[in-house]
């Protein structure tokens, strides 16, 4: 929301929307045909004591007139020296109080109505029939610093759909949703509710008043967003081998039909393309439950060290093939910490095996296992796979463990990577409390360390 102050309000708004004094006096004229307590309600204490006192005394002095005990004068005399008794302190003890003033005490008195505006945690602002506003709290100050007590929303809040809706709610005084999109600093998608209420007044009336808040709903849209991205991103990626396996299968039933060698060489590539989408759907599927059990920590203790040589046994042979030698530097003494063994396992394939396939240049991959301390001085165990390749360039580092972004995808795909080991990687660990640290200096390879939370 662009701060506003600067700006002056145009002439033909400030005619339209600015109150109309003599509007607000209509409001708090007393209605004679009001029954008698809304008409006392509306007087101030001490003004309704007073007309009590003189009451009771005119009673008095009328039945000891009459009673031929107090002389008509003598009475009229003792009258008016309690009218003003009753009368001059009531003035001088509210010095505010005049003719001119409206009875009615505005709501920006009640401590109670602010105290609520104030404790709410959304963006929230009171404003008075007109627009004015009465109330708002720190978060609408920080939101919308044009807005000021006791001068229209509508000059500070210069974004035409609150405007107008607001214009709608004043006139119609009928609840008001509209959605808009703040641009400044960064986007955001806010939605603001305008709600007519009646607030009491401290003397036991009413006012019509309006709610306005505002709902932050970036958080959803972006939410909403990356759901609409990871299937758009999923079928892509699945429709890519499922188009190249039809061609082939095409190609195979037509032009190559007696073609022995084209029919070997094709079932190769089909073989390969359907393995990379029974990967996708099998990352697909080992996220979407790591995911589901996010928030149950693993409770079973095992250790970290046979778990570690289990995966490097596993891929030896990808190791030969990509002429990698994997060294272990592995703790001499058990590594438990609590945890889901064929998740342990998914996550060290995906370190190891990027590893060989990134980093193969480098002719070895290094595995260790430490004991350390996390940020917070805890003793965790650190797993480290590192390797000797091309590293990774620094700006990517934020952005590997998103699903499917990859440095290179054409060299992802050639290693029949699916853009989703990471991500698995990440949620993983967030499953198991632990953390991920990647680090990386171009041309000298990549680290990445896995840290687990030891065990109490
Ligand atoms: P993929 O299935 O593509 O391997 P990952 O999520 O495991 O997906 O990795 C994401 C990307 O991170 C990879 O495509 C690759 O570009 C990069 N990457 C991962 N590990 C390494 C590494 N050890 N060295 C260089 N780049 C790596």
């Amino acid at each position: 929301m662009p701060p506003q102050v600067s700006e002056c309000p145009d002439r033909e708004n400030s005619v339209t929307l600015a109150p109309d004094r003599s509007d607000v006096r209509s409001d708090i004229a007393v209605d004679p045909a009001a029954p008698e307590s809304s008409l006392f309600a509306l007087w101030p204490d001490r003004l309704r004591n007073a007309a009590l006192i003189l009451l009771v005394a005119g009673i008095v002095l009328a039945t000891l007139t009459l009673s031929g005990n107090l002389s008509v004068v003598h009475a009229g005399i003792a009258f008016f020296c309690i009218v003003g008794a009753a009368l001059v302190p009531w003035r001088l003890h509210d010095p505010a109080a005049s003719r001119d003033e409206p009875l009615r005490i505005d709501p920006v008195e009640a401590p109670a109505v602010s105290a609520v505006v104030s404790g709410m945690s959304e963006p929230a602002v009171l404003l008075d029939r007109a627009g004015r506003v009465i109330h708002l709290n720190v978060a609408a100050a920080q939101l919308a610093p044009a807005l000021r007590r006791k001068e229209l929303a509508q000059f500070a809040l210069r974004t035409p759909e609150i405007v107008a809706a607001l214009r709608e709610a004043i006139a119609t005084v009928t609840p008001r949703r509209v959605t808009f999109v703040d641009h400044a600093p960064v986007a955001r998608w806010m939605e603001v509710s305008i709600t007519p209420i009646a607030v009491p007044t401290t003397f036991g009336g009413e006012d019509a008043c309006l709610l306005m808040t505002f709902h932050d709903q970036t958080p959803l849209r972006r939410i909403e967003e990356m759901r609409a991205d990871f299937v758009a991103n999923a079928s892509h990626e699945l429709r890519t081998p499922l188009a190249a396996l039809s061609g082939f299968i095409d190609t195979l039933q037509g032009p190559a039909r007696d073609d022995a060698k084209a029919r070997e060489r094709f079932l190769g590539i089909m073989h390969a393309q359907a393995t990379r989408m029974a990967r996708l759907i099998d990352d697909l599927l080992s996220l979407s439950r790591v995911e589901l059990s996010a928030h149950v920590r693993p409770d079973t203790r095992l250790d970290l060290v046979p778990l570690l040589r289990q995966v490097i046994d596993g891929l030896e042979p990808l190791a030969k093939e990509r002429q990698v030698v994997i060294e272990t530097e592995l703790a001499a003494v058990p590594a438990i910490i609590a945890g889901d063994r064929e998740e342990l396992l998914r996550l060290f394939e995906n370190l190891v095996e990027n590893g060989l396939k990134y980093g193969a240049s480098g002719g070895r991959v290094v595995v260790s296992l430490t004991q350390g301390t996390s940020p917070e001085g805890a003793p965790e165990w650190q797993a480290r796979v590192r390797d000797f390749g091309p590293g990774i360039p620094p700006e990517h580092l934020p952005r590997l463990t998103e699903r499917f972004y990859r440095v290179n995808a054409g060299d992802s795909r050639a290693q029949g990577g699916t853009g989703l080991g990471l991500a698995l990687v990440k949620h993983i660990l967030n499953r198991h409390r632990g953390r991920l640290v990647i680090e990386s200096v171009a041309g000298e390879g990549a680290t990445f360390t896995a840290a687990f939370p030891q065990p109490r």
